[in-house]
């Protein structure tokens, strides 16, 4: 038996954006998966170096349809998963802005989420820009310019919907709601044992979970019983803070960081809310946060404010 997770903040301070809004456009065509090529990626700029130690992950898995919704947010209790002897993981996360970010793993793959159009729709959300960079994997929620700016990558392998295992790291991409039942994607990144979900655009099941059983049945049928980071969205063309704070707490992840805003004043009103309850803030005074997962690592409930900044200086 044994504990696990966390992470180590790098600064603290606050992040400001401005208004809000989004405009929704067609569903996004599908494309096949294009096949695993081992792209020589560079590295994250601080990946630490790795451990090393086998380990199976054995969590307990989901998660039974319940209709109602948890009365109570999440306590901060430790992690007492069964975790035998896994070598621990190092994920480094690097918050370009809005949904984008890069994920850095110490296997070497990186993963590019959402590189959307910079302050898309004329509103002030930025997404710095890659220059060199090149992921091993890029990941769409949909195609909406938030989430996609035509970026090419020619070396990469796209995913837009499917589902992908490549080194450990078991990608699954959950059909989730903005403005129609499944209209783009989550994505539940599981490595060695640590799950992230980024939550794409899931606004519409943000605002109707709290009175809709299906779409409670639905999360709790496609998500593990345990999410160590959420990453969620918070605004949309109307406020949303007090909706997205519930489904924080339907889904009781042990990490939370707010993306997909457009003004200061959400986020620091999802912060407070949220913070006001078990999790802790941690404010970052920059766009990278380290995850080291292992054995002993002790798990606190925190909400993690990232200041979006450039990859590549
Ligand atoms: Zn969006």
């Amino acid at each position: 038996m044994s504990r696990h997770s966390i992470c180590i903040p790098l600064l603290l301070s606050v992040l400001t954006l401005h208004t809000a809004c989004t405009p929704s456009a067609p569903p996004p065509p599908t494309q096949p998966v294009p096949d695993i090529q081992p792209s020589p990626t560079q590295p994250m700029p601080d990946i630490r170096p790795s451990l090393t130690q086998p380990v199976p992950d054995v969590r307990p898995s989901p998660a039974q349809p319940t209709p109602d919704i948890r009365p109570s947010p999440p306590q901060s209790v430790p992690d007492i998963r069964p975790s035998p002897a896994q070598s621990p993981a190092d994920i480094r996360l690097h918050y370009l802005g809005h949904s984008s970010f890069i994920l850095g793993f110490d296997n070497g793959v990186t993963i590019l989420t959402d590189y959307g159009k910079s302050r898309a729709y004329g509103l002030a959300s930025p997404i710095y820009a890659l220059k060199y960079f090149q992921p091993t994997l890029v990941t769409y929620s949909h195609h909406h310019e938030d989430h996609d700016r035509g970026a090419a990558f020619a070396n990469a392998t796209k995913l837009d919907g499917q589902d992908l295992s490549l080194k450990q790291i078991d990608i699954k991409a959950i059909p989730v709601s903005e403005n129609r039942e499944g209209d783009n994607y989550g994505y539940l990144i599981t490595y060695k044992g640590y799950t992230l979900f980024h939550a794409g655009d899931s606004q519409g099941d943000i605002v109707n979970l709290s009175t809709s059983t299906q779409v409670q049945q639905r999360l709790k049928r496609q998500l593990p019983a345990k999410i160590d980071l959420l990453l969620v969205p918070i605004d949309w063309t109307k406020n949303i803070v007090a909706q997205a704070i519930e489904y924080v707490n339907f889904l009781q992840p042990r990490q939370v960081i707010p993306i997909h805003y457009w003004s200061p004043a959400i986020k620091s009103e999802f912060l407070t809310k949220l913070g006001g309850q078990p999790y802790k803030i941690v404010e970052v005074d920059g766009p990278q946060y380290g995850i080291v997962v292992s054995e002993s690592t002790t798990f606190a409930n925190t909400v993690i404010s990232l200041t979006p900044d450039a990859y590549e200086k």
